[in-house]
């Protein structure tokens, strides 16, 4: 009986000092004394001396250096050598370019919410500000969807001019240079109202392409001041337009695979011989390619006759080529999804160009990929996810605006509970986007290349509004797939998939990079490791190596203490936050933090560098650092915008739909890790009680549905970067939220005419009769029946769909295209 209370109190003590993570020493004293007490009090010796000579066999060899190093830390250096997994150059590159933002917390198994409530929250400046109410209002404003769209499928030669005239191309570059050197978040914000605006899908694309990986943000980090001083000032005023080119027929997601060369020989260039290179390309799906006057070429650069005095192969390399210049070749227009933004394909055969036009000049050659990495992540962090935003955004308020103007049975549709679901997704996935995009652009500003956080931040935030854009559409039905200038969701909806596609097929991303970069990027020990194993200097390995695997030891047993700890108490007494209204989430979350610590570890123990061919496990292992991602970046945004309680209902919604998430990942891993030992001793600690998280329930839905259909400040919150026309109100959001108000303003007369009709005082079929009916019947006073009269014409406005003349059907009919312009050499 003693004994089994002994082993309890050793399992106990064992757990709590995992637990708090205690260092070696201080374990091995407490276990020490225990044992000490433990032998005093029973009264066989037998039983004491095994217990000392485990304890001896256990601690010894860990606290004597002289032991430890030789015996056990060497035999496991080596074996780790061999399991480690092996980083092609593009992989190393991609992982040097980054830094390591709030998402290594996630890893580390007990995050430290100090951290995530002391980083300051993004504003915009005064000038950002104006430029929001002024340029962009204005901008959107010059908008016609369907023309844009339809019948022009470009923008009108006045917006293009507007675009340029404003700086529109000029928000990342410097002052010094005529741009607009707005921060990060600014820069986000305008592309999210952009992409709320009408052709959200077209004029997105055509403001942030030129803000992002491309000609301007190369030249402002690796230019040469000559570059510099040429270009950037013509860019930022759109003198020149430029393009960027990556992707060719041959090479997408694998873009380290692209055959365009660039062959380093003697050429005439201006009159002169000079060592320049001929290069060869053929790059599709370039956006602006059409219009552009400069392209930002990357291509493999190779020196077989030894003319700069190195290596044959030189690598990826970035250049700049005017498009006016003989050989290079613009083709015509590809036609993106409904978003016809100008995008198309551009060629040249061995056209001679001297060494000065490579971005950064010769130092510049091969650090082509390098430059694109480094500069991916800052784009990436912003472009997509702001436009994807502002696509939820106008979504959620259109669609809660629709749910209430649409009536069918007698009631707005919003009263059903089939479309309350739909609208609980539509507005907890938008405050998930909004709080993405504020995280993650603010993470910039903030000094970070936050690669995996962008990852995280392009891949979901572009999903979660194709779920919006989805649920939108289904919400109008009818309305939303009759085109015409009266749908103002179907485009948005067509658009979606660009934005899933473009800097990292969204199936790649969740596939390959977030975990396969993050595992090894965010965790605390694993990069160090491997650093620390490859090291030459076999003395240094072997103490880097004793030092970091120890601690990876001490943090594996916490990370399973508090997995199976927290898993029993739901994290209850664990680390928490100020706020206390959001305690739940953060200790939910300090739980699923610890599991995927456990997990991710597990996982690389056991299947090495094999774990990144196993996608799907390493895309489940994402999702669960991904969720816990956006649930952080939805408890700060709450915060931030003021702690109000009326929004704790989309904070909600968003946690316990990403927990939900979060356990479908893990058990996903637990049933697939092929080490079934493995998976069944995580299981028990992970799931000791089994699954605890739950979907959003209906109650809380229908609380949601009901703030989107709401007009006031948390629909405001909720939506708060939407653009709404002043000079058009007789479309869009405008139209809409005038419907909207008027519908609720007539809530009691609709159901005074809808009495009428029972008790047949109104007999009439039509809607309009109905009200002159009511009218003639005194149900409805003078201004009442007025009231009732405008909110029919308002109705109307919004439920009508429009028809067009055969002919105006026939458009792609009109003008024979011109020959396909020849791509041969
Ligand atoms: C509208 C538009 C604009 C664009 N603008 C530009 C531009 O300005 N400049 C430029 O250089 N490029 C541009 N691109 C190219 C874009 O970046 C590529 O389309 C993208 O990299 C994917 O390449 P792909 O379409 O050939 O797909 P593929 O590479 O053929 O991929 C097909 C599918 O396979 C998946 N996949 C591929 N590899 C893996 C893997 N290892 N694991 C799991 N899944 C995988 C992908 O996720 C995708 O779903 C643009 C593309 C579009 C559509």
């Amino acid at each position: 009986m003693l004994a089994i209370l002994w082993i309890v109190i050793f399992l106990a003590a064992f757990i709590t000092l995992a637990y708090k993570r205690v260092s070696l020493i201080t374990a091995t004293a407490v276990i020490g004394v225990l044992l000490a007490i433990c032998t005093l009090t029973s009264t066989g010796w037998g039983f004491g001396l095994a217990l000392w000579v485990i304890f001896a066999a256990i601690f010894v060899p860990l606290n004597v250096t002289a032991i430890r190093k030789p015996y056990i830390t060497r035999p496991v250096l080596d074996l780790f050598r061999k399991v480690l997994p092996t980083l092609s150059s593009t992989e190393r590159t991609a992982l040097d370019a980054g830094t390591v933002y709030w998402e290594g917390e996630m890893f580390s198994g007990k995050p430290n919410w100090r951290r995530l409530e002391e980083l300051p929250a993004p504003q915009l400046s005064t000038e950002e500000q104006a430029f929001m109410d002024g340029p962009v209002q204005t901008l959107l404003d010059m908008c016609d969807e369907w023309k844009i769209t339809h019948e022009d499928a470009d923008l009108s030669p006045e917006t293009w001019q507007y675009i340029k005239d404003n700086k529109f191309w000029g928000m990342i570059i410097p002052k010094q240079y005529g741009g607009l050197e707005f921060s990060a978040y600014a820069h986000s914000c305008v592309l999210a109202k952009v992409g709320s605006g009408p052709a959200g899908g077209t004029v997105g694309p055509i403001v942030a392409v030129p803000n992002s990986l491309g000609p301007a943000e190369l030249l402002m980090h690796y230019g040469t001041d000559e570059q510099k001083d040429h270009y950037l000032p013509r860019l930022a005023v759109g003198d020149e337009i430029p393009c960027f080119g990556l992707t060719s027929p041959h090479a997408g997601s694998d873009a380290g695979a692209i055959p365009d060369k660039g062959v380093v020989c003697k050429g005439t260039w201006e009159g002169e011989e000079v060592i320049g290179m001929k290069l060869t390309w053929e790059k599709r799906y370039i956006t602006l390619a059409p219009v552009a006057t400069v392209l930002g070429l990357a291509y493999k650069m190779y020196d077989p006759d030894g003319l700069l005095g190195g290596e044959t192969n030189l690598g990826v390399t970035c250049a700049l080529i005017p498009t006016d210049m003989e050989g290079c070749h613009t083709g015509r227009r590809h036609f993106p999804s409904s978003a016809p933004f100008q995008n198309g394909p551009t060629w040249g055969h061995e056209v001679f160009v001297p060494l000065s036009f490579i971005i950064g000049g010769q130092d510049m050659i091969g650090q082509g990929w390098r430059m694109l990495m480094e500069c991916l992540s800052v784009g990436r962090s912003i472009s997509l996810p702001s436009g994807s935003t502002g696509d939820a955004i106008s979504n959620a308020r259109l669609t809660g605006a629709y749910a209430v103007i649409r009536r069918q049975f007698n009631v707005s549709i919003g009263a059903f509970e089939g479309i309350q679901e739909g609208l609980a997704r539509i507005g907890g996935k938008t405050y998930a986007c909004e709080s993405v995009r504020r995280f993650t652009s603010n993470a910039v500003d903030l000094g970070e290349k936050p690669s995996v956080a962008s990852a995280i931040a392009k891949y979901h935030v572009t999903t979660m509004a194709q779920d919006v854009a989805k649920d939108a559409m289904d919400i109008h039905a009818g309305k939303a797939v009759m085109m015409g200038p009266s749908n103002p969701v179907a485009r948005s909806f067509q658009a979606a998939p660009v934005n899933i596609t473009v800097e990292g097929a969204n199936i790649l991303t969740r596939s390959m990079m977030i975990f396969g970069q993050g595992a090894i990027r965010c965790h605390p020990y694993v990069l160090a490791e491997i650093e620390a194993a490859n090291d030459s200097d076999k003395k240094a390995a072997l103490n880097d190596f004793d030092e970091l695997f120890y601690s990876h030891i001490g943090h594996d047993f916490a990370a399973a203490a508090r997995s199976l700890v927290m898993g029993i108490t739901g994290g209850l007494g664990s680390n928490v936050g100020k706020a206390a209204a959001l305690k739940p989430y953060y200790q939910a979350m300090n739980r699923y933090s610890a599991n995927l610590a456990l997990l991710s570890d597990i996982a690389m123990a056991t299947l090495g560098g094999t774990l990144k061919f196993r996608e799907s496990l390493s895309a489940r292992l994402g999702d669960v650092l991904s969720h816990l991602y956006i649930a952080s970046a939805t408890l700060k945004r709450f915060t931030e915008d003021g702690s109000h309680k009326t929004d704790l209902a989309l904070v909600q919604w968003v946690c316990e739909d990403a927990f939900a998430q979060i356990e479908t990942a893990l058990a996903g891993v637990l049933r697939h890790l092929p080490n079934r030992p493995a998976a069944w001793l995580a299981s028990f600690l992970i799931f000791p009680l089994g699954r605890t998280a739950r979907v959003p329930g209906d109650v809380l839905g229908r609380q949601i549905a009901e703030l989107v259909q709401t007009p006031g400040e948390v629909r405001n919150r909720l939506t708060n970067q939407c653009y709404i026309s002043q000079t058009n109100q007789e479309q869009g959001v405008a139209l809409f939220e005038l419907a909207m108000a008027a519908t609720l303003d007539c809530t009691d007369l609709q159901k005074k005419l809808v009495k009428a009709r029972k008790d047949a005082t109104v007999t009439a079929d039509h809607p309009r009769d109905q009200i002159e009916q009511a009218a003639e019947a005194k149900v409805f006073n003078a201004d009442e029946a007025n009231r009732m009269r405008q909110l029919y014409e308002l109705q109307m406005a919004v439920i009508r769909v429009d028809d067009f003349d055969p002919s105006e059907m026939q458009a792609a009919k009109r003008k024979q295209p011109d020959e396909q312009p020849s791509r041969a050499a």
